[in-house]
Parts: C-alpha cells; sequence; structure tokens
C-alpha cells in the first residue's frame, strides 16, 4: 500500500502530520512518501506541481493531501498559482468522481447555523462530477491577462460542456454509492441536480441520467433544479441521501453541504478514478490566517484517511476504527477552537491528533 503524503501549505503540513500519526498506528503496513506541492513546491522549485510530484502520486494507490494556497500567490499568473495543483493531479489522475459526505456528529449538533432538529442524525453524500463542465470547455476573452484580469476587453464567456460517457460514469457511480448506503441502512434514493429548465447541457445530463437510472430498480430517482436544491439543502436537508450533479453546481452545493454540520474542519472528501486510486484531502482550505498557530482541526484530514482505507486501500475495518476514535474524542468532549463550545475542553493540532491516536486503543 503506497501512499503519497502531499501536506501543502499553511495548515496542511500540521493536519496532515496528525493523520499521518493515526495511520502509523494501525499497526498496517504503509510505504509513505512524502513531496512538495502548491506554494511550498512553487517557492522550491517555480511550479506548485513538479513533475517528481506528479509522478509520486501517479506511482501511488492514493494521495492524502492536506491543503494549498495563500494570498501571497494571488498575483501569479494562472497557471503557476498553488490551487493549479490540484487540477493537474485531478486531470493526471483521471480523477472524475468527487465524495463529500456531510455527516452530522450528535455531539457538534450545537455547531450548526441550522435548528438542531434540522440536521441531528443528517448524512448525506454529495457527489459531483470533477473532469468536464464549464470548467474545461473553451474560455474566451483571456486577451491581456498577465494579472488575471482582461483590461480593454468587452466580454469574456466560457463554454458548457458534457459528453455521454461522461454523464453515464458519474451516474454509475452515484447509484452504486446509494446502493451500498442503502444496504447500510439508508434511503436508497439518487437526487441527480441540474438547470435543465435552461441549460442545453442540463437537459442532456437529465436525460442521460434517467436512462441510467433505470439500470438501478431498487434506488430511487429524482431530479432537482439547482436554485432549489440550495434551498432545500438549507430547509430541509435530510430528504437528501445522494446527490449528484456536475463540477461548477456540485462546487457550490458541497460547499454548502458541508457548512450544514458547522465545521469546515469537520469534513473529509475523497476523489477517485476508475481504478479506485484516489485523491483525500479535507473540505477546507489552507487557512493561512490560523496557520502555523497549532490550532487548525485536524479531524477533516483524519477522517479523509478513514476514507483513503476504505476506498483506495481496501481496508474497511481500519477505517472504521478511525471514525470510531473519532466520535470517541468528541464525546469525551475535546474541541479545536473551530468547533469548541461552552463546557467542552478546547485543544490544538497536536492534542486532537494524539487524542484519536489514544481512542484507536
Ligand atoms: P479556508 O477553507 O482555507 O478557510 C476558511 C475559514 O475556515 C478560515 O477562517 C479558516 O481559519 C477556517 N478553517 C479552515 N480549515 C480549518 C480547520 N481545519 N480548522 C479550523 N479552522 C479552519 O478558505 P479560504 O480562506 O477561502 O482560502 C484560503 C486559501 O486556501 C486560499 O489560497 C484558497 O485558494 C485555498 N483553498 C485551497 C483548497 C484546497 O487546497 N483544496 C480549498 C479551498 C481553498
Amino acid at each position: 500500500m503506497k501512499i503519497a503524503v502531499l501536506p501543502g501549505d499553511g495548515i496542511g503540513t500540521e493536519i496532515v502530520a496528525e493523520a499521518v500519526k493515526v495511520l502509523n498506528t494501525l499497526g498496517l503496513k504503509f510505504e509513505m512518501e512524502t513531496a512538495l506541492v502548491g506554494g511550498a513546491a512553487y517557492d522550491a522549485y517555480g511550479h506548485p506541481l513538479p513533475e517528481a510530484t506528479l509522478k509520486l502520486a501517479m506511482d501511488s494507490d492514493a494521495v492524502l493531501f492536506g491543503a494549498v494556497g495563500d494570498w501571497k500567490y494571488d498575483k501569479l499568473d494562472r497557471p503557476l498559482r498553488p490551487e493549479q495543483a490540484i487540477l493537474g493531479l485531478r486531470k493526471n489522475m483521471g480523477l472524475f468522481a468527487n465524495f463529500r459526505p456531510a455527516i452530522c456528529y450528535e455531539q457538534l449538533v450545537g455547531a450548526s447555523s441550522l435548528k438542531p432538529e434540522l440536521i441531528s442524525g443528517l448524512d448525506i453524500l454529495i457527489i459531483r462530477e470533477l473532469t468536464g463542465d464549464i470548467y474545461f470547455g473553451q474560455p474566451r476573452g483571456r486577451r491581456i491577462a498577465t494579472d488575471g484580469h482582461f483590461p480593454g476587453a468587452e466580454e469574456a464567456f466560457d463554454t458548457m460542456r458534457y459528453s455521454k460517457p461522461e454523464i453515464e460514469r458519474i451516474a454509475h457511480v452515484a447509484f452504486q454509492a446509494a446502493r451500498k448506503r442503502k444496504a447500510a441502512g439508508t434511503e436508497g434514493r439518487v437526487t441527480s441536480v441540474d438547470k435543465a429548465n435552461v441549460l442545453e447541457t442540463f437537459q442532456f445530463w437529465k436525460d442521460v441520467v434517467t436512462e441510467v437510472g433505470k439500470e438501478y430498480p431498487d434506488i430511487a430517482l429524482d431530479h432537482m433544479y439547482v436554485d432549489n436544491a440550495a434551498m432545500q439543502l438549507v430547509k430541509e436537508p435530510k430528504r437528501f441521501d445522494v446527490v449528484v450533479t456536475g463540477n461548477m453546481f456540485g462546487d457550490i452545493l458541497s460547499d454548502e453541504a458541508s457548512m450544514l454540520t458547522g465545521s469546515i474542519g469537520m469534513l473529509p472528501s475523497a476523489s477517485l478514478n476508475t481504478k479506485n486510486q484516489g485523491l483525500y484531502e479535507p473540505s477546507h482550505g489552507s487557512a493561512p490566517d490560523i496557520a502555523g498557530k497549532g490550532v487548525a482541526n485536524p479531524l477533516a484530514t483524519i477522517l479523509s484517511a478513514a476514507m483513503m482505507l476504505r476506498f483506495s486501500l481496501n481496508q474497511p475495518e481500519a477505517a472504521q476504527r478511525i471514525e470510531a476514535a473519532v466520535q470517541k474524542v468528541l464525546a469525551q468532549g475535546l474541541r479545536t477552537g473551530d468547533i469548541w463550545s461552552e463546557g467542552t475542553t478546547k485543544v490544538g493540532t497536536a492534542q486532537m491528533g494524539d487524542a484519536v491516536v489514544k481512542a484507536l486503543g
């Protein structure tokens, strides 16, 4: 089991160190190799995704990724910005399916800005397509774009596109995920989110998902416009089970869903290719405002490591052990600053990691 460890920038190094500590406690044999990515790689090699880092990622079963980015790189040309490293990894590894579970831990019900009854027991999965949509269509308007702006331009546009195989592939992933979840007790429903009322691309999306759905008669399928989905996520989030959508809507809805539970510091994510090789990272960014202070919440990264064990390394029991250990430290009342509330014990990044290690037994 070979893992590429790419901590990145900001709090990335701090939180990944805790996840590595947890992985090393499981009694399993991993080959872990660390490399620079993002701004740290740009500073050292002049590129956010150096050849050696990409090769390490491609040659590994899984990538454990921290976060990239810092405001100090905002002036760089787009291809050299730290965030491009993620796009490069997604493209080269063929990562097309992004999984973002939004789970509400009972002990953290109070951390949400929504009423407890709306989110207590919440367990939904947002699946975002990663390789198509408007992000990869033909951009126009970058006439003079040395610093990311277009002085003198009269218009700019991007084009939205999806191919049938791309939609079929992600639809199968969604139905299969719903089936697995149903076996574990959920409803067995896929909600496909589109904008078929105005966009041709999404009428096509809807038609293809409907066709694929016929192969899964045990799973209910419904369709929802993205504007309604954005409302329903805050109005009645528990009505969802698996949500599948395109790259741009998924980008926005998965962030919205992640905030339902109150802390972005708790939410893992996985991006997978057809061979189950994957990139695992917390849903949040590099948090430059708290970097280096030892206060970041490492649980999203630790839970991402659990997803890695389940999806790419075929170690579901180890994944479950980690998830149970996280529940245990929350039940003990330990909290990093982002999820702290009156009556609980505030701990730092390393203390939280140590507590999870201890809870693993
Ligand atoms: P962010 O997610 O880094 O931070 C948003 C807020 O959440 C901040 O107040 C931060 O302190 C807090 N936060 C985030 N993670 C936390 C954690 N684990 N524990 C406690 N608090 C946490 O988003 P941002 O500030 O918009 O972006 C900062 C940088 O991160 C930018 O350069 C952005 O491009 C980059 N970014 C990277 C990724 C990625 O690597 N996948 C994702 C999003 C943003």
